[in-house]
């Protein structure tokens, strides 16, 4: 977390702990500071402090914001393949659309506006299209998305899921072209456990939880004011910063990327870096298995993330990278490495010294085991990841 953050939730949790709902003068005080936080992320957002809500996390954003407006009003959901599992679940759970991604993981406009042709059946009431990928860092072309959705659907609800590029990009610039987004605190150093969903003045969807009617009856349940606080006062920094720290950290990340590139011709970009996030360096290390890679990476003190769910004991490959069409023996060797603002040079400086030795010590027994099995499988690769553990 940023220090101004963890600065700032503190006296909510001692001398200013009230809750916001009762009528003294502490909760008044909670309150207050309840919408100064508010402010400030309408702000932000470039929005009416009025349309924003406090959530729990982006899941229950991502979750309110299919499920609210279909309950209210009926109608369908579609979203990319792509999309983090909290609007992949939601929408696959009321019978909604999924449509495709090309190489690059950028919406397919043809399959979305099939999708929004009444003649497709159920009347499609919430478009939802992430504005950066999690994984692979793409940029999806929301403008262009928006143009189609009004134009095929006027009546629709456009959602964009920003939690993963709240740190790199202008939000202000993204609330114009659609009608619903969500935010998460801890991917732009505010506090794990608090989100926002915006939702445009009129828009009217149910909410999911119900109780004592806080966030004007949106979203019911006790705010967690410090968490609301410094959620605030992190997006206030990122975006006062944002400007100055993409120049930096592409910087980096291209250096890193380049780096690895330039070691071994097993290495693969997964997307072009003109359609994505500055903090993402996605890549592919052709026959090598990522259990084994990042088991070595975190010896080394770097903590990467493979992109790949764990189910049942099996890596499976990322469904984002099955939705881009790689190849499951190339997508078993993704790293996924993220970048930010406390990253510096002497970590890239790290990164690369370490990594020759670990793809030396990876590489000739992949190339061995795939010789001997006359072939690259991953059943190959996974004997391999199983030696190096153990
Ligand atoms: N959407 C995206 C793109 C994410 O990356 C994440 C979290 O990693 C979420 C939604 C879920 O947010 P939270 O963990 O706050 O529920």
């Amino acid at each position: 977390m940023r220090p101004e953050a963890v600065q700032a939730m503190l006296p909510f949790f001692s001398e200013r702990f009230a809750n916001p709902s009762g009528s003294h003068r502490a909760s008044r005080d909670a309150m207050l500071a309840i919408d100064d936080a508010r402010e400030i992320v309408a702000d932000c957002l470039g929005v009416k402090a009025g349309e924003i809500i406090f959530t729990g996390c982006g899941t229950e954003s991502d979750n309110t914001a299919i499920l609210g407006p279909t309950r209210s009003a009926g109608g369908t959901a579609v979203c990319p393949a792509s999309e983090h599992h909290a609007i992949l679940h939601p929408v696959e759970h009321i019978g909604g659309r999924i449509i495709g991604v090309d190489e690059q993981c950028q919406v397919r406009m043809d399959e979305l506006g099939a999708a929004l042709d009444p003649a497709h059946g159920d009347q499609v009431r919430v478009v939802s299209v992430m504005a950066a990928n999690n994984e692979v860092g793409t940029i999806q072309p929301l403008a262009a998305i928006s143009t189609l959705v009004r134009r095929l659907a006027p009546a629709a609800v456009l959602h964009t899921d920003a939690v993963q590029a709240a740190a790199w990009l202008d939000l202000a610039a993204i609330t114009p072209l659609v009608d619903m987004m969500s935010l998460s605190g801890h991917k732009f150093g505010g506090p794990k456990g608090v989100g926002v969903l915006w939702s445009r003045d009129g828009q009217r969807f149910e909410p999911l939880l119900l109780g004592g009617g806080q966030e004007r009856d949106r979203r019911s349940g006790t705010h967690n004011v410090a968490g609301i606080v410094a959620f605030a006062e992190a997006l206030r920094l990122t975006v006062a910063e944002r400007e100055s720290t993409n120049v930096r950290v592409t910087m980096l990340r291209n250096r890193l990327v380049d780096g690895l590139l330039a070691m071994s011709p097993c290495v693969v970009e997964t997307v072009s870096r003109d359609v994505k996030l500055p903090g993402s360096a996605h890549v592919m290390f052709e026959g090598l298995e990522n259990e084994s890679l990042l088991f070595l990476l975190d010896q080394e003190g770097i903590c990467a993330s493979a992109a790949s769910a764990c189910a049942s004991g099996a890596m499976e490959p990322s469904h984002v990278l099955a939705a881009m069409g790689v190849r499951r023996e190339l997508a078993h060797g993704a790293i996924r490495f993220s970048l930010g603002r406390t990253t510096t040079d002497a970590d890239i400086d790290h990164l690369l010294s370490v990594m020759p030795a670990i793809l030396d010590r990876l590489t000739p027994t992949v190339e061995a085991a795939n010789i001997a099995a006359g072939t690259r499988t991953s059943t190959s690769t996974t004997t391999r990841a199983e030696k190096v553990l153990s």
